[in-house]
Parts: structure tokens; sequence; C-alpha cells
């Protein structure tokens, strides 16, 4: 083979670095309208979604709105969950459920590697064991030059060298090379660090309901949660803005007075964790060349950390952005400002609500979570919010509480920790 026939297999039209959801979800969308052997998917890892590091409950609307309603069954691992139970530090609750289900609980790893798969049926080139360290791009001939540094053959080094029209950076929450790009980071301060477990033998679950508690005690700055596997097993963690994630997860399973009891014949069965976003977007997200999607944009739901969907909704706009910039022959900032637009325009609205909503209940102390757990069951709020309320798209049920006269009233309750605190 000539050097310059394995120069061409390193050069594509469309590059997407990463193939976790967001990553793979721009490449589904970009082969509607490039010949898939014009793009290709790198991602660092060598199994795709391995280790696993989320809770993986998504609303089962927005995976019809992202066309991956026919998961495979091995993927799911609850189907029935209805709706959410709340609890506040001292143990008052509301729950909000639905007649129908309203979202799946799946294990990511298989999630992770079912869209890899899809990738891989439409033809697409996939380079794993690739960790990308440098992109640059060519102003002459209008191209970018990706470096990868090949981890097949460490503990020899061996960088790869990559020429594309586009690339798409769909690295994740660390979003090192976004940052190097000259991309926004997401802070770190709303970068909280989760921690979860599976265990089994819990008592009084309900395999329709995720739980959900708050409390500054438990988890500061976010929440914990029991996202139900079955009657007796779930998924148990909690992300925390101050301390040690794990500890608090320990304290959660094994001495906090509303969880103790049900936990106390629980055995752990598997621990793992990550990064969760709680920032909102970051606001630039393409330049010449580039775009950048999912947890590297900060396209997560500030209230619960989920990105999934979110990541998904932008990278499918990010896929067909960037393969009509290919097909114009434009990689412009102009043109591929086009994404930024677009995605705005359907998810902006409902991500700047939520980043709102996460830092009013940031503000709040145990006993004034407690005060607003007591207006909403005192007004049947619960109701409203059961109507009302979607996983993903949270904007109108916020707005709609917001206004409600007797969560004005609450709000002059707790005027000192919602103005006063710094
Ligand atoms: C504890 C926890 C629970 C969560 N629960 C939920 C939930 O229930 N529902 C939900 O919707 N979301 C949840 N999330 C958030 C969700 O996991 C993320 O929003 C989602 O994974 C973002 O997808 P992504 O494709 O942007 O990034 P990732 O899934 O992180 O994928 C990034 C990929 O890029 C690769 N990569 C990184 N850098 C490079 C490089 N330089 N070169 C090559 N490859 C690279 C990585 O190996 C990885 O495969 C949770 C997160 C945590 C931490």
């Amino acid at each position: 083979m000539t050097s310059s026939r394995m120069l061409n297999l390193n050069q594509f039209d469309l590059t997407i670095v990463g193939a976790g959801p967001t990553g793979t979800l721009a490449a589904l969308s970009a082969t509607k309208s490039l010949h898939p052997k014009t793009i290709c998917l790198l991602d660092q890892r060598k199994t795709i979604g391995k280790p696993d590091h989320c809770a993986g409950l998504l609303s089962i609307t927005g995976l019809k709105r992202l066309g991956l309603e026919n998961l495979p069954s091995e993927v799911i691992q609850n189907s029935s969950v209805y709706g959410a139970k709340f609890y506040s530090p001292s143990g008052r609750s509301f729950s909000v459920k639905r007649p129908t289900p309203q979202a799946l609980v799946v294990n990511r790893a298989l999630f992770d590697q079912h869209l890899l798969k899809l990738v891989q049926k439409k033809g697409c080139n996939i380079r794993l064991n690739q960790q990308v360290k440098n992109i640059h791009f060519q102003k002459r001939k209008q191209k970018l030059h990706l470096y990868a540094l090949s981890r097949d053959c460490l503990p020899q080094k061996k960088i790869i060298h990559y020429k594309s029209k586009i690339a798409i950076i769909a690295e994740g929450q660390q979003g090192r090379l976004s940052h190097s790009l000259g991309f926004e980071s997401v802070s770190s301060k709303n970068k909280l660090p989760a921690t979860q477990v599976i265990v089994e033998g819990i008592k009084d679950l309900d395999q329709s309901k995720v739980e959900v508690f708050f409390s500054n005690k438990i988890a500061p700055g976010f929440f914990a949660w029991i996202i139900p596997l079955s009657d007796t097993s779930a998924k148990v963690g909690l992300a925390s803005q101050k301390g040690n994630a794990w500890k608090r997860l320990q304290y959660f399973l094994r001495k906090y007075s509303l969880t103790k009891k049900r936990f106390s014949k629980g055995i752990i069965k598997k621990r793992f964790g990550g990064v969760v976003i709680i920032d909102g977007p970051i606001k630039r997200t393409s330049t010449t060349g580039l775009l950048v999607v999912g947890d590297a944009a900060g396209q997560t739901k500030a209230t619960t950390g989920g990105g999934v969907i979110t990541g998904g909704i932008a990278s499918t706009i990010a896929g067909e952005v960037a393969s009509s910039g290919v097909k114009a022959n434009d990689n412009s900032r102009e043109f591929l400002k086009k994404y930024d637009q677009s995605w705005k325009q359907q998810l902006s609205k409902q991500l700047q609500s939520m980043v709102l909503l996460r830092k009013l209940v940031n503000r709040l102390s145990d006993k004034s979570l407690d005060k607003s757990f007591e207006t909403i069951i005192k007004n049947n709020l619960d109701r409203i919010i059961s109507e009302k309320g979607d996983i993903d798209n949270q904007a109108e049920i916020i707005f709609n509480l917001l206004s409600n006269p007797s969560v004005i009233s609450l709000g002059f309750k707790i005027i000192p920790d919602l103005f006063l605190k710094s």
C-alpha cells in the first residue's frame, strides 16, 4: 500500500471525537446526507460505555424524539416508571404520577453500545483506542488536522494524524479538548461529583416510582436518588457540591433516618459514578470547522444533571449542520453558527429555566425546603406537577409554579434564603 493511500485512509469529511450517546447520535444524523465512509468516529476507550457512570433514566418522549423508541430488550432495565416521589429533609413527601409509563431505566453501557452498533451498521468508520490530543486548523487548505494518541500500541506512543473538513467534539464532561480549542468550559463549581450503587434487597420499593431526596445534610447542591430496577433492587446515588460523595452515600444507605431501615438488608452489587453538570450550556458551541455537543457543551438539565436526551437533540442538529457544511464545501464559522442558532431555538428556554430553578433550590436551607414541600402539599400543587410536568421540558411547569400565588407567598417567607445568602 502506498503512503498516499494510507494517508487517504485517515482523511474524512466529518470526524466525530467521542462515541458516547451524543457522538453516535451526531454520526447517525450525518449519515442521512453524507456517505458513511466519509464519516469517522473516534473514541479513546477500547470498549464503549465502560466504565459505566450514568443512572440511565431516559424519558420515553425524549427517546421517541431521537428515533430510539425501539431499544433492544437487553438494554432496558425497567420499563414501568410512571412517576416520582419527592422527600423533604424532614420526611414530608408528595408523589407525581401519570397513567402511562414516562421513562425507561436503561443499562447505559449497553445503550451506548447499541448506538455504536447502529453507526457501525450504517458503515461509518469507527476507530477505538484513539485519544485525540490536539486539533489544528489549516487556513490555507481549510482543513482540520487531528492528532490522536493510539492506545493500541501502548506503552509505545504512536500518534495518528487525521484530516477532516469538519469535526464534532463530543468528548463528555471533562471538555479538555474543546477548552484547548478556545471554547468556554463548564465551571468546575457546577460540575458535581456523583456516586451510585446498585443495591439488591431493598424494602418498600415501588418499581413504578423514582424517589428523590432533598437535604443539605445528605446532598448539598443536588439530591439523592433511588431509581428502581425491580420491587427490591435499585440504582441508589447522589451528587453533592461539598464533601465526599461516597461517604455521603454510605450515610444515606446506613444512617439516614428516612432510608436506613429500607437498606438494612441491602446488598451492594456494583459501585460507579461520574460528574453531573448543573451549569447550563456554554454560550458559543461552534467556530470554524468545529462544533461542540453534549456534556462538553453543558447541554444538560441543571435540575437533574440528565444530558442524554438534551445532548442527543443538540448533537442530531450538529450532525445535520455539519453534513450540510460538507456538502456546501463551507466550514466557516458563519455557516456552522446555524448549529448554535438551531439548538438554542429548540432547547435554550428549557435549559435556562432549569438553571433558574436549580439556583433557587440551591439557596434554600433545609427549613425552607421543608416549607416549600408544605406549600406544595397544602395547595395540591403536586396535582399540577402530575398534569403538566415533563421530564425534559420543564420550563412550563417551572413558570407555572413560580407564578402560583401560594408559591409567591412562600417566596416572601423564605426571602432571607433567596436573596440574602451569598
Ligand atoms: C451519576 C450520573 C448519573 C446520570 N444519570 C443520568 C440519567 O439518568 N439520565 C440522563 O439523561 N443523563 C444522566 N447523566 C448524564 C449523562 O451521563 C451525560 O449527560 C451523557 O453521558 C453525556 O453524553 P456525551 O456523549 O456528551 O458524553 P459521554 O457519555 O461522557 O461520552 C464521551 C465520550 O468521549 C470519549 N472521549 C473523551 N475525550 C476524548 C478524546 N480526547 N479523544 C477521543 N475520545 C474521547 C469518552 O471516552 C466517551 O466515550 C448522569 C451522569 C452521572 C455522572
